[in-house]
């Protein structure tokens, strides 16, 4: 990197006395400290909200007067000043856990990819839970001091905002993003050039520009080909996430891949350990492998040292959700590679072969399995199912010794923690807890948070729910000449101090959005219910090609339109991480329903958890592991049903009667003493203090060193090579 940079632009004529907020707006360690964020919206709060929270927007609208009258706050100052103290020394701590755990690693860069990073609502570069766990496992890598660099693609439109018509359609609006504005940097080289490098598609050359985004101590290096010298077609290569045209599909990985390594290369990058998150980024080992053959080895030697320095992790439990091209598209793309890599059609078609009864892909996960050297699921079960789903590539081995191994996923806590939920933490669980987030110990302090004060900030954050729904709802009024019935079922009708569920993900069929639905009756009289009501959040967005999904908002709209619910169930438009911090933040209870074993693990549970929200879900994904029988309720039982007919109305059965029998009742049981729900509370308490240490990035992310880059390092890696290849 010695001769490229990627330089602040001066573009914002701060006063000198608070200059280095240009620094912080183009650092995404904000994101995770909240009380940074109140540094931007004390200066101008509505402009705050107006750019969505984005600090760089933020500073090139702001009127100077309001710059100025800061700079004259005493208060303020010293909040600055404070702010830029923290953010100085996490950029150079004396020491980190890395540096005190594995000093070994230094000069020792580990590059993971993705195509998708969850960071910030400002930056529209994920579609939903891969995104935003690859987000959060850099910012982990941050906290521990990791020397990890990544890579992705800059969208330039980003995934598509969410608008339901009155019939409960899903709309989707792509946005043209405006890099200028965002948190992202262009990478000059010394004569102020952008740096660029370029791949072959099917016999012409296409360029990307390169650029860098801060996360903390981390480089996160993005892609993205809207540059003139591309053809018109090729400039819109990049410009949304998960195209289902497979031939803009295959190009896009094509480019991730083949371009992310050349992007390492050009920037001076030698990394030691490779990490593919999900297969989509796996032609990077064909990259590799060129490289190698070009050095003059053979295909078998490289594919040998690549397979001791990669990590493939997979998070797709359905056969059918997997990365396939058909070999006519291989055929178009990479014809020309395989005699650059001593290869002929057969041999390298054999890399990624699928079988199918109807015929022959080419399969990024089997590529992946065939090319790395390590490989893992993202839950115990998942890790189950992934060795069931693969087995047949080993077929010398039984099930359970297919070398797939599983890391649960885990969240990055200070990105989702509630503001005065860190305060409260810091009063009680002493000054350093941050430091020991993944200490099952630690978390036994949280007995000492008095209950009032619990309570009290559980109150705040509904309140807070609620009058945020109100006001989008009112903007909606306002602007978007909507029908009334709209304006109430984007919940102006809620009540900020009754029993309130959410359930917000990517409304896939699986996920059932409809299993409380099933019985609406039943339904109605539980959240009609005037002494004990209920109410119910639903959000989510759908890809915009999956036509069952978009039928399921659909069915979930139409209900939640009808005047019979009194205004008590909602669909919120728009799930994002904005929506998702609100929401996970504000509701009482968190509900999952997946048709098991299909949730690979899911991490929306555990952002609820340490927040003071119970789970309320099938045992599935992370929570078949997390939930111990007192700190959240399950729904079904641990097994697995053959039939899926069935099995919706078995979990719907247990799901009304858990709500009905022991959720609701406890909500509304108050103690004599000071009327507040004890049982409850205890209960709140016994989830934050076994959940949020155990599903902490932190956990993830050094079992991740342990388990896996540090095998790699030392070239340990128990090669677990599919057979017959
Ligand atoms: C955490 C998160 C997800 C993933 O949650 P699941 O539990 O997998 O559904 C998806 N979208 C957003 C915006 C999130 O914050």
């Amino acid at each position: 990197m010695d001769h490229f940079r990627a330089e602040i632009p001066n573009h914002f004529n701060l006063p000198r006395r608070i200059r280095k907020l240009a620094n912080l707006a183009y650092n995404l360690w904000w994101t995770w400290n909240p009380d940074s964020q109140r540094l931007f919206s004390r200066i101008d709060p509505i402009l705050w909200e107006k750019t969505y929270h984005n600090p760089v927007q933020f500073l090139r609208k702001v009127s100077r007067p309001k710059l100025n009258a800061v700079t004259h706050d005493r208060y303020f100052l010293d909040f600055y000043d404070r702010i830029m103290r923290s953010f100085e020394n996490y950029l150079n701590p004396e020491k980190t856990w890395c540096s005190d755990n594995y000093p070994e690693l230094k000069n020792k860069p580990i590059v993971y990819f993705s195509t998708e990073f969850g960071l910030h609502e400002t930056l529209p570069i994920y579609a939903g839970g891969l995104g935003v766990l690859s987000g959060d496992h850099i910012k982990g890598a941050s906290d521990l001091g990791l020397p990890l660099v990544a890579v992705g693609f800059l969208y330039t439109q980003g995934y598509f905002s969410q608008y339901i018509t009155e019939d409960g359609w899903q709309e989707a609006n792509y946005a043209h993003l405006h890099f200028e504005e965002l948190p992202v940097l262009p990478i000059i080289d010394a004569d102020g050039n952008l740096v660029t490098i370029s791949v072959e598609l099917s016999g012409r050359e296409v360029i990307a520009r390169l650029w860098e985004v801060h996360v903390g101590r981390i480089p996160l290096y993005l892609l993205d080909t809207d540059v003139p010298e591309n053809s018109s077609k090729d400039r819109q290569l990049t410009s949304r996430l998960y195209s289902s045209d497979l031939d803009l599909r295959i190009s896009q990985e094509i480019i991730l891949g083949i371009g992310g390594v050349r992007a390492l290369r050009v920037l001076g990058y030698n990394p030691s350990v490779w990490h593919l998150n999900e297969g989509h980024s796996t032609f990077v080992n064909l990259e590799r492998a060129c490289e190698m053959v070009a050095a003059g080895h053979s295909f078998e030697e490289a594919q040998e040292k690549i397979r001791d320095s990669s990590i493939f992790t997979t998070h797709t439990p359905v056969p059918a959700g997997n990365d396939e091209f058909p070999l006519w598209l291989i055929d178009k793309y990479f014809s020309h590679l395989w005699p650059e890599l001593g290869l002929n059609r057969e041999q390298f078609i054999n890399l990624g072969l699928q079988k199918h009864s109807w015929g022959e892909t080419f399969s990024m996960p089997i590529l992946a399995i065939n090319t790395t050297g390590q490989y893992n699921g993202v839950s115990e079960l998942h890790g189950q199912v992934a060795r069931k789903m693969w087995s047949f590539l080993w077929p010398e081995r039984r099930v359970e010794d297919v070398p797939i191994s599983h890391i649960t996923n885990g969240v990055h806590t200070t990105t989702w923690l509630a503001r005065r939920l860190r305060h409260l933490f810091d009063r009680y669980l002493g000054s350093e807890w941050i430091e020991h987030i993944d200490d099952p110990r630690m978390w036994d302090s949280i007995e000492n948070i008095p209950d009032p004060e619990l309570w009290a900030v559980r109150r705040h954050l509904k309140r807070r729910l609620v009058a945020y729904m109100r006001e989008r709802a009112r903007n909606q009024w306002l602007n978007d000449n909507v029908h009334p019935v709209q304006i109430i079922a984007a919940g102006v009708l809620l009540d900020p101090y009754i029993l309130t569920i959410g359930f917000a993900r990517r409304f896939a069929t699986y996920k059932r959005a409809n299993l409380i639905l099933r019985d609406t009756e039943r339904l109605l009289n539980i959240v009609n219910r005037p002494d004990r009501p209920v109410q119910i959040i639903f959000a989510g967005k759908a890809h915009p090609a999956d036509e069952p999904g978009k039928l399921l908002i659909q069915e979930v709209y139409r209900c939640v339109k009808k005047a019979d619910n009194g205004g008590r169930l909602v669909f919120l438009e728009d799930y994002d991480m904005n929506l998702a911090h609100y929401l996970l933040q504000g509701v009482d209870v968190w509900l999952n329903t997946p048709r098991r074993p299909m949730e690979a693990s899911g991490t929306s549970g555990q952002k609820a958890a340490m927040n003071g929200v119970l789970n309320f879900s099938v045992l599935d994904g992370w929570w078949r592991e997390g939930y111990n029988g007192t700190n959240g309720w399950a729904i079904g039982e641990d097994r697995d049903m053959e039939n899926p007919e069935l099995q919706d109305e078995a979990d719907a059965e247990s799901l009304y009667d858990k709500l009905e029998n022991e959720i609701i009742p406890l909500y509304y049981k108050e103690r004599s003493s000071d009327g507040l729900p004890g049982e409850w509370i205890s209960r709140m308490k016994e989830s934050i203090r076994t959940i949020t240490p155990l599903f902490s990035i932190k956990r993830m992310v050094s079992e991740y060193t342990e388990q896996l880059y540090m095998p790699s390092i030392n070239n340990r890696s128990t090669s677990g090579k599919a057979g017959g290849k």
